[in-house]
């Protein structure tokens, strides 16, 4: 099936009050795992790899691992690049064949993420390609020193809805991710979603809202937060933590039993772990069966 871009596969789910997941991947085992889950549930998806897991995989391997498999799928599916910074390697992965990209310039001065995301849209929109952009920052522990706890309880990072309107108009970028409460990474402290904000930034623009830190949160969060206007949902840390965690157990299973185990067992493991997962995000998100719908 011919790779989508968001807008095929996003407006449907924003009017019909679903999600799609969008999915990190950093190794081949996360792609098949990935894929084999949408193909089971009979749902699109989103599947990205972000600029800071270079240093996990580079781009020019992964990038074509993921084209090739999404084409091979049965189902519609956008090949994502996330948190982009940088524009080369946002060019990179359009010659690559993804057919959607982010340009995070939410730490920037406004006007300069402002100008930065229109350079992106004018060259993502020659590909063919859809772009989203990032206000308001959800932060990241790893990298701004603060603790999630903190980024969190900070009211100077969250979305302003007047500011939303006028920079998707002035950008015309085709998905906004907006934050309203959550953060990168697992939590520390219980999240506190503010959906007032939430539900006035979906009113004051037409496109899709993204959420960021979607690791974590309560089915009655998502839930809450779809039905106010969030039709991506980015979801990695979780993920990528309960792979350890279960595969940890795995091992630990085996070395009671005396079974020698090698790297091919948790290649395998991590796949039937991650299909798992992703079936069961899919559930909560709603986009389970609607695979049509992205065609
Ligand atoms: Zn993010």
């Amino acid at each position: 099936m011919p790779i989508v871009n968001t807008k095929e596969v996003l407006q449907y789910a924003k009017e019909n009050k679903y999600a799609l997941g969008a999915f990190n991947v950093a190794s081949i085992e996360a792609i098949r795992g990935i894929i084999a889950a949408a193909e089971e549930a009979n749902s699109p998806v989103i599947m990205e790899f972000a600029e800071s897991h270079l240093g996990f995989v580079p781009l020019d391997i992964i990038g074509p691992v993921m084209v090739r498999e999404a084409e091979k799928a049965t189902v519609p599916v956008v090949v994502h690049f996330d948190h982009g910074k940088d524009v080369d390697l946002i060019a990179q992965a359009l010659e690559l064949g993804f057919s959607s990209v982010m340009i995070d310039g939410a730490d920037l001065p406004y006007d300069e993420n402002v100008e930065l995301t229109k350079k992106v849209v004018g060259l993502a929109h020659s590909y063919g390609a859809t772009v989203e952009a990032e206000l308001g920052t959800m932060g990241n522990p790893e990298t701004s020193g603060e603790t999630n706890d903190e980024l969190i309880h900070s009211e100077a990072i969250y979305t302003d809805p007047k500011v939303a309107a006028d920079f998707v108009e002035k950008t015309n970028v085709d998905l906004l991710a907006v934050s309203f409460g959550t953060a990168h990474g697992l939590y520390i402290a219980k999240p506190k979603l503010d959906y007032k904000r939430l539900d006035e930034i979906a009113k004051s623009v037409s496109v899709p809202l993204v959420m960021h830190g979607g690791s974590g949160l309560s089915e009655e969060e998502y839930k809450k937060s779809i039905y106010y206007g969030v039709t991506k949902i980015n979801y990695y840390s979780d993920l990528a933590h309960k792979v350890a965690v279960k595969a940890r157990e795995k091992l630990n299973e085996a070395a009671q039993k005396n079974i020698d185990t090698y790297s091919h067992d948790i290649s395998l493991w991590t796949i039937d772990i991650v299909k798992e997962d992703v079936m069961d995000k899919m559930q909560v998100f709603g986009s389970t069966g609607q695979a049509e719908r992205g065609m």
